[in-house]
């Protein structure tokens, strides 16, 4: 990491606010007890073991490798939203599951905060640890088996590698992210919208198997037939009662090519109609909604389709038979390795310290949300597409239709309505640029509570959660008091995941 950089996330440091931590729960009262304590997650009638700062005493027997160098540090402390900066005390990239429990018993025994970091895509330090650990799930990479209809593979192992293994047997996971450079254990744990969510739910959906290593230090294998209820409060769950070690998910069989291709519409009505259709048929495997600028600075509506069965221009045409675009963009055709290493539109330089570089330029305040279809079209049209405010440095919306019966994890909130439509802003102002990322991270905020008054959901990894009460009214009183068993029964130390701020203060987020 740079010396500006580490200079920028020191004084980041130095000017955050304390945080007040919930240390237990309350049954009488149905709430959180706060210790209003500003310590490193130390819990009621403990001390921390050393003052901040200071190397991690008695620390276990470990195969793999700890780090309290400043680099490891802000490098932890720094995510692709670069608006958040809680430096860890520690950095664990471990070599063994074995290196994962013996740190997470360790946390407990130490009151420190602990929480594993894929390639840390998350936009609002939903990755870090303050003065506790974080574990780099980067060692942990291994794609370990593949059978007939699933795929084994280590937390840490991103999805260009699990396809590159699993593609040479003709086999694919149904669902993926767009981007290949995310990891198993953070797809999982953010639940995961794919452009082949619209007939098969989240990647959460594709998940039969998990093995994980709970708040306590257990090392526990579950699923829906064993440990069901840990099973489901680890699927999107956002690394509160369990970090995920291994994940099995399921294979269909993967196509040879792949052809896309841009529907542009002039119209608003015809784009969201033509979309409920698609949704409903499934003619089309690949599907996503999205609003660009065109050269003229009009945001133009377009449906990118992509079939993993037509061959001929004839075979494509006739599958967008009764569709009311305007004109369309030349079909694109690949190979299906090609296709998933190209899906994505966000350019993202794969590995550091180019990606980190890229990281500390930018401040990221993305927000995605999913609103019930009948509010969406006119929230989209008054809140986004007509207001400059909401724009600002918007360089693309993306908006898909979606089958809310699809996805069938209880952690991954869906509005209440059978079709849903999502809105993704992706924004971003230059670091020195203060002004602009106030202006953004006020309308996101602005945007966010309007959708919660229409029924809508946040998406977790870019949520903006501003208040610990806001997650237990995303996930509604039911889920909501499942959640706080699970936590109290896996976690029961609050030591795991300290970030997304749902058992903790949220972050703060003035950047
Ligand atoms: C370029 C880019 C593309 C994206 N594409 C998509 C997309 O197509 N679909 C979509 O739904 N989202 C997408 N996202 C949003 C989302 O931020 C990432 O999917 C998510 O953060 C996973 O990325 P990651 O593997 O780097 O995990 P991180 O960001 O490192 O972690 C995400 C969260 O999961 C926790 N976590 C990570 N690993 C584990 C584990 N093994 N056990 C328990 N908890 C864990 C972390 O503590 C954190 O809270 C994208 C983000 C970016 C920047």
């Amino acid at each position: 990491m740079s010396g500006r950089l580490a200079r920028r996330a020191f004084l980041t440091r130095a000017l955050a606010a304390p945080s007040a931590l919930v240390v237990g729960f309350d049954p009488d009262k149905r709430s959180w007890v706060m210790d209003g304590s500003s310590g490193p997650g130390v819990p009621r009638g403990q001390t921390a073991p050393d003052g901040g700062g200071r190397p991690l005493e008695g620390l276990p027997r470990l195969a793999g490798r700890v780090s309290f160098d400043e680099a490891s540090l802000d490098a932890a402390a720094l995510d692709n939203g670069n608006i958040v900066h809680r430096q860890p005390r520690a950095v664990l990239q471990p070599a063994s599951v074995e290196d994962i429990v013996a740190m997470v018993r360790y946390a407990n025994r130490h009151g420190l905060h602990i929480a594993m970091r894929g390639q840390g895509h998350s936009v609002y330090g939903q990755t870090h640890a303050e003065a506790g650990i974080v574990v780099d799930s980067s060692t942990l990479d291994r794609v370990l088996h593949v059978a007939s209809d699933s795929v084994d593979a280590q937390a840490g192992a991103t999805w260009a590698a699990l396809n590159r293994v699993t593609v040479e047997k003709g086999l694919t996971p149904a669902v993926m992210p767009d981007t290949m450079t995310l990891t198993v254990g953070g797809g999982v744990s953010v639940g995961t919208w794919g452009h082949t969510s619209h007939r098969f739910g989240g990647l959460v959906d594709m998940v039969s198997e998990l093995d994980v290593v709970t708040g306590e230090g257990q090392l526990v294998t579950c699923s829906s037939q064993r440990e069901p209820e840990l099973f489901e409060m680890v699927l999107a769950g956002l690394g509160q009662c369990a970090l995920i070690v291994r994940a099995r998910v399921r294979l269909v069989r993967a196509p040879d090519r792949v052809v896309r291709q841009n529907l542009v519409y002039e119209d608003l009505d015809a784009f969201y109609a033509d979309q409920q259709r698609l949704v409903e048929d499934g003619r089309f495997e690949h599907l996503e909604g999205r609003f660009m600028k065109d050269s003229g600075g009009r945001w133009r509506p377009r449906i990118e389709v992509g079939s993993f069965s037509a061959s001929t221009d004839a075979e494509l045409a006739e599958l967008q038979r009764g569709l009311r675009f305007a004109s369309r963009d030349a079909a694109v055709r690949r190979s299906y390795p090609e296709y998933l290493e190209t899906k994505s539109f966000v350019p993202l330089p794969a590995e550091p310290p180019e990606r980190d570089e890229m990281r500390a330029s930018r401040r990221n305040p993305s927000i995605v949300g999913w609103l019930p279809l009948s509010a969406g079209q006119s929230f989209i049209e008054a809140h986004v597409l007509g207001s400059a405010a909401a724009l600002g440095d918007t360089w693309v919306v993306a908006s898909s239709v979606m089958d809310t019966t699809r996805f069938t994890r209880p952690l991954f909130k869906m509005p209440d309505e059978r079709l849903a439509v999502s809105f993704w802003l992706f924004r971003s102002a230059p670091v020195d640029d203060r002004r602009l990322f106030e202006e953004l991270l006020a309308s996101g905020g602005d945007l966010i509570d309007r959708m919660r008054t229409v029924g809508g959901k946040r998406y977790p990894p870019y949520g903006l959660v501003r208040a610990q009460s806001e997650w237990e009214e995303h996930y509604g009183p039911d889920v909501w008091q499942r959640l706080v068993r699970a936590k109290r029964q896996f976690d029961p130390n609050n030591v795991l995941t300290p970030g997304p701020g749902i058992f903790t203060s949220p972050p703060d987020l003035k950047g």
